[in-house]
């Protein structure tokens, strides 16, 4: 199958996202075809990410003058001490703002390497090499870029957009069945978000999804990216419209923090068991037709995505969930903004509940 190109037209810079099978091996050619010339780069590269293909990049650079500094993807090393070595190696070699970072990794590396190529001289190119599905369908685009402090994640950080984001599907096969399922769920939300007959093309065709069957998952992917450049496009600084990706998020965003961030429940699941939740309360406040509940309830159980929260918390777990829901970017003291739905592909935004409100209904989700 041929690369699919994808043109996101933003404020700051129009740039290409390729989607395609194997074709990191040709970098080169892909930055000359899109007219990106350096002459030195620093490759961020997620530790996990096989020696082989990092060697392949590197053949295909070898006309450029490449320094590499790996990393190790995880919500603690998302931090200012990581984004200072970066740049710290960006001065050291006398980077200017025409040298080039290449990240190369997961929703983290890409967040990492975005923030630190947003502020070094004020801004140099910076190409997004995504490795996971959920870095594929979503964090690699929009511009987005941020890094966690003690007091949150992503609280610091800026919107820069790439100069050019390759998307290989070819990482994906090294990456772990639960990292898959995370990446699934970023592409359910955009559907259920926006685009009814995507969300019919996933509920058939889930299981070679999952199983990263070509062309089903290119086609995802691209139909995903498609979504998200839609909302991007329209909002780029999120004032309004752009809210509608954080569906389900505010929840999401809780049940990570109450477990503290642990492996028993990562970024994507959380999003997963999000989307249900917001499901639920859309449901509960006679917002959303029961007819497409039913149909995204049958999707979630089909494709076996998590999808009950008594599987993750207790009552006693409650008045933590809340706290967090409060001090979500998006709300102030006493009341929670929530995306909610109305059917599928109809979102509402700026639906606003007190926290006694959310905290009834979050009691009765855990007993039922
Ligand atoms: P991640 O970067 O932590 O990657 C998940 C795991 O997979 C890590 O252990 C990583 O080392 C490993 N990995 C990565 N690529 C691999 C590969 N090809 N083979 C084997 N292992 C591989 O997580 P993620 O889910 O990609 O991203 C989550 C992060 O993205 C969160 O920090 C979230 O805040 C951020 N995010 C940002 C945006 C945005 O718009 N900027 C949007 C959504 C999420």
């Amino acid at each position: 199958m041929k690369p699919i190109n994808l043109k996101i037209k933003t404020k700051q810079r129009n740039y290409k996202i390729i989607i395609g099978s194997n074709i990191i091996k040709k970098i080169s050619s892909l930055l000359n075809e899109n007219l990106i010339n350096f002459e030195k780069c620093l490759l961020v590269v997620d530790k996990n990410i096989s020696t082989k293909k990092i060697s392949e990049i590197k053949k295909s650079l070898k006309r450029k003058k490449v320094f590499t500094y790996y990393f190790k993807a995880n919500e603690k090393n998302k931090n200012q001490i990581n984004v200072s070595k970066i740049v710290e190696i960006m001065l050291s070699r006398n980077f200017t703002r025409h040298d080039c970072i290449i990240s190369i990794g997961g929703g983290i590396t890409g967040d990492v390497s975005g923030f630190a190529a947003s502020i070094f001289k004020r801004g140099l190119k910076f190409i997004n090499v995504p490795t996971t599905l959920l870095a594929q369908v979503d964090s690699s685009i929009g511009g987005k870029t941020g890094i966690n402090t003690r007091y949150g994640k992503n609280l610091i950080g800026s919107f820069y957009q790439p100069n050019l984001v390759i998307s290989d599907i070819k990482f994906l096969q090294s990456l772990p069945k639960r990292e898959i399922t995370c990446g699934y769920g970023e592409i359910l939300k955009h559907a259920i978000i926006a685009n009814k007959e995507f969300f019919i093309f996933l509920h058939k065709n889930s299981n070679k999804i999952l199983n990263l069957k070509s062309p089903y998952i290119e086609k995802s992917i691209y139909e995903s990216c498609k979504i998200k450049k839609f909302v991007v496009e329209k909002d780029e600084n999120e004032k309004n419209l752009r809210k509608i990706l954080n569906f389900g998020h505010t929840f999401a965003h809780a049940y990570e923090a109450t477990l503290g961030y642990s492996k028993k429940l990562n970024h994507g699941e959380a999003v997963i068991l999000g989307i249900k939740t917001a499901l639920n309360f859309s449901l509960k406040k006679n917002l959303l037709k029961q007819n497409d509940y039913d149909l995204i309830k049958r999707h979630l159980l089909s494709s076996d995505l998590p999808s009950d929260i008594r599987k993750f918390f207790k009552n006693s777990n409650l008045d933590k969930i809340i706290s967090f829901m409060l001090k979500d970017k998006k709300n102030n003291s006493e009341r929670i903004n929530l995306v909610l739905l109305k059917e599928i592909g109809l979102p509402i935004i700026n639906k606003e509940y007190t926290k006694k409100n959310l905290n009834l209904f979050l009691k009765e989700e855990l007993r039922n």
